[in-house]
């Protein structure tokens, strides 16, 4: 409908408009109302003002009558209705200003800016001052005598014209504000909800509407377990606020759910005498907002729509890559869990008292690296899966689970849930991975709530130690964090930080100890030892510090340096005429399981143009028996070079024959235990044992620890071929290495 030109005083206006809605509108069609309150002490007003506009229309809504006959009942009408447009109000009733003090609880108490007020009184003359007009917002100030339909519906129709301009303004301004402060707090965890809110809110506005509608998407990462193909109601305003973050097909409108999904499916607007449906894209992200419009946009109208959009769909995506960021930045990408960042978090609340329980788990599964090598890495995923189900499904009700690790849970909660039967129980079943039913077991670290946990961080390192406690028992499957704990893993980490230190500042040293050969007598070999030396001039054994180096990977590293410490001496021996040596390089499990060891071992010693079978790498038992076949399978192809290979240490613990069988081994080493007790009954029985099994097997015998001559005696007899001890030289430095050989190598 056209609106009225107002200085015409003419009724006839109305009239034109009466016919207009008789011809084109039956009642329902009528989008809405405005609605309008008459105050005033006198019954009859409210019946001739009722008659007056009974058949206005004003921008296509009618007008909907409101009644309150008193000052006082009037302002608590005002604070229980938000929807008045106009008011039309007496300013005498109980008492002279009544009605001004109703305008001024309107404005100053109530602090409703939009809605107009028109002041009538019956005195023609008595009229309110000026700076009440301006006080208060007054629109209009009528007598009563005043009351010709004509006059009445120019005032109505003026202030609700006004009325809907400041409501659109604030709208408005409120919608970019949603939209602003959600660029602003993009990344905040609403900042999705926020922006579609503002979207649907600016819209409407855009349009002169109430802000009702929806905008939804497919929820990607905006909302935690979200079924990746659902469609979800990511921001909404109005009545359908209760909907957001759940799927579109809640939603109690089976016209919002088709035309939704329409707009999507096509990829285009929908406008509708009913509705509009607003396609929105920019890169990977689509959404469709779901507009109640209740008429078919104007061109002018869907240009405007068109502008907004291609501005604010810039706006969607960054909201949707910062989610994104976000997610990723807190969320296990595979679980779906919280991640260790997140983790964290949630224990500084447990530490704060925000989080239910008085227990934390670390749950590890053990040996996982085999079923990721073994079976590959998209089982190694399925597994993972399976076991999170399996936690969230047994768990979750009571306790926050998180995946803190590749293959480490977190679990938050009180010890009655979180303990050990509760826990290992859970691993008694195998796990589903694919195809496979894959039998595994865990190693837990628990800690329980201390005061000296400071934070969340503090937290997870005493669970972790208690962890790592666990880990490094073979009987132990969980421990319970203690402080004691910490000291050693206090001192552990120092000793590595300086031993990491150290090495990079090549402080370390490699020193060695001549092999003999109990045949001719000639010193024919020596093994490389690892020395570290300390500030007052003491060393600190390899005992100590080699197993911290296997702990931090140092070893690797470090590794590599002694074999190329050991070529070097070589070569330097060759250049005194002493070119018979050999030279064994004791080699730990790390090095085997660090990619390329092999390889790099045969580059090493091509570099230095050595004989690969004057190198014999010395490994342990518990090395071989640690994973069997990855070891069997990297000696065989170092032994294919040409390259020694010797068991060390041997006979203390080695529990399989069959795999010495297997290794493509040169030489045994009997371990110092059994020369040291050779001289009882016990002792000498496995020095033989080990003696005739290397013979049968075709292997070389060294025997370790010979400080005395009675022992060297004994071996002799007992077959051993080789020796090494304190008797004939302990490790000694490369600079005194050199006279020593050559001192011995001019004797005989
Ligand atoms: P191991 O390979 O069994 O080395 C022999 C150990 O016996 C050496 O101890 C040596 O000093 C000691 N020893 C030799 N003869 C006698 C003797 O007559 N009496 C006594 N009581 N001891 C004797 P060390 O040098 O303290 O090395 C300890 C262990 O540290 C080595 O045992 C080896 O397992 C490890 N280690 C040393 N250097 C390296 C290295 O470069 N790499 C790796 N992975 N481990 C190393
Ligand atoms: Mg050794
Ligand atoms: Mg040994």
């Amino acid at each position: 409908m056209n609106s009225t030109n107002l200085e015409d005083d003419d009724d006839e206006l109305l009239f034109v408009d009466e016919d207009y809605q008789d011809d084109s509108y039956e009642e329902d069609e009528f989008i809405g109302y405005w609605d309008i309150l008459i105050v005033d002490d006198d019954h009859e007003i409210h019946s001739v003002t009722k008659l007056a506009l009974s058949d206005l229309t004003v921008f296509e809504r009618r007008l909907k009558f409101h009644h309150c006959y008193s000052g006082k009942e009037a302002r608590e009408f005002m604070a229980n209705n938000a929807d008045i447009s106009v008011i039309l109000l007496d300013v005498v009733m109980e008492s002279d200003e009544a009605g001004l003090q109703v305008a001024k609880a309107i404005r100053e108490e109530l602090h409703r800016d939009e809605v107009r007020i028109i002041l009538r009184t019956g005195q023609p003359g008595y009229a309110p001052e000026e700076s009440v007009i301006k006080e208060y917002d007054i629109n209009d100030y009528k007598t009563k005598t005043e009351l010709t339909r004509s006059k009445l519906a120019t005032a109505i129709i003026a202030a609700i014209r006004s009325y809907q301009q400041i409501k659109t303004i604030n709208q408005s301004r409120r919608g970019l504000e949603k939209i602003i402060t959600s660029a602003a707090n993009i990344l905040e965890h609403h900042s999705i909800m926020e922006f579609a809110e503002g979207v649907v809110t600016q819209i409407s506005s855009l349009l002169g509407l109430n802000p009702e509608g929806v905008l939804c998407a497919k929820a990607g990462v905006n909302i935690d377990d979200s079924d990746p193909d659902s469609v979800y109601v990511l921001g909404a305003a109005g009545q359908y606020a209760n909907y957001i973050n759940r799927k579109l097909e809640n939603v109690d409108n089976a016209r919002i759910i088709n035309q939704i999904a329409e707009c999507l499916k096509h990829e285009g607007h929908i406008f509708t005498e009913i509705d509009t449906v607003l396609y929105l894209s920019s890169g990977e992200s689509h959404a469709a907002v779901y507009i109640e419009s209740g008429k078919l946009l104007s061109d002018v109208d869907r240009q405007l729509i068109e502008v907004f959009l291609s501005s604010i769909s810039i706006g969607y995506e960054n909201v949707n890559l910062f989610q994104q960021l976000r997610v990723a930045a807190y969320r296990d990408w595979l679980t779906k869990l919280p991640n260790r960042t997140e983790f964290i978090n949630i224990l500084d609340n447990y530490v704060k008292g925000d989080v239910e329980g008085d227990t934390i788990a670390l749950v590890d599964i053990d040996h996982f690296s085999d079923v990721n090598d073994g079976l590959g890495q998209d089982t190694g995923n399925l597994l993972l899966l399976s076991v999170a189900k399996r936690l969230t499904a047994e768990l979750s009700e009571h306790c926050i689970l998180a995946r803190t690790g590749a293959d480490v849970f977190g679990i938050v909660g009180n010890a009655d849930t979180v303990n050990e039967t509760r826990i290992l129980a859970l691993f008694e079943k195998p796990f589903k991975a694919g195809d496979h039913s894959i039998p595994i077991n865990a190693t837990i670290g628990f800690s329980q709530k201390r005061p000296s946990a400071r934070n969340g961080l503090s937290v997870m390192k005493q669970t972790f130690i208690a962890l790592n406690k666990a880990k490094n028992s073979v009987a132990a499957k969980f421990e319970y964090y203690q402080p004691e704990m910490e000291e050693q893993t206090t001192w552990r980490l120092g000793m590595i930080r300086q031993l990491r230190a150290d090495f990079a500042e090549r402080k370390l040293q490699v020193w060695f100890q001549p092999q003999i050969s109990l045949v001719t007598d000639k010193f024919i070999a020596m093994e490389a030892l690892l020395r570290w030396p300390t500030e007052d001039g003491s060393y600190i054994s390899p005992a100590v510090f080699v197993p911290l180096a296997e702990y931090s990977g140092l070893i690797v590293d470090i590794g590599d340096w002694v074999l190329e410490q050991a070529c070097i001496q070589l070569t330097r021996l060759d250049d005194l005429g002493l070119n018979h040596m050999r030279v064994a390089v004791n080699v730990s499990m790390p090095q085997f399981r660090s990619p390329g060891f092999a390889d790099g071992v045969v580059k090493t010693i091509n570099k230095y143009k050595i004989d690969m079978n004057r190198i014999e790498l010395e490994i342990t038992e518990s090395v071989v028996m640690d994973e069997p076949q990855m070891v069997i399978d990297t000696l065989t192809e170092l032994k294919s070079y040409g390259i020694a290979i010797a068991i060390d240490d041997f006979g203390t613990g080695f529990s399989s024959l069959s795999y010495l069988q297997q290794l493509p081994l040169d030489r045994i080493k009997v371990d110092r235990a059994f020369v040291k007790d050779i001289y009882k009954q016990s002792g000498a029985i496995l020095a033989e044992t080990i003696i005739n099994l290397g013979q049968k097997l075709n292997l070389h015998t060294i025997a370790e620890g010979i400080e005395e001559p009675a022992q060297e005696e004994i071996l002799k007899k007992l077959g051993c071929e080789e020796a090494q001890g304190f008797m004939y030289c302990k490790p000694i430095p490369p600079h005194e290495l050199e006279p020593f050989l050559l001192e011995q190598h001019n004797k005989g």
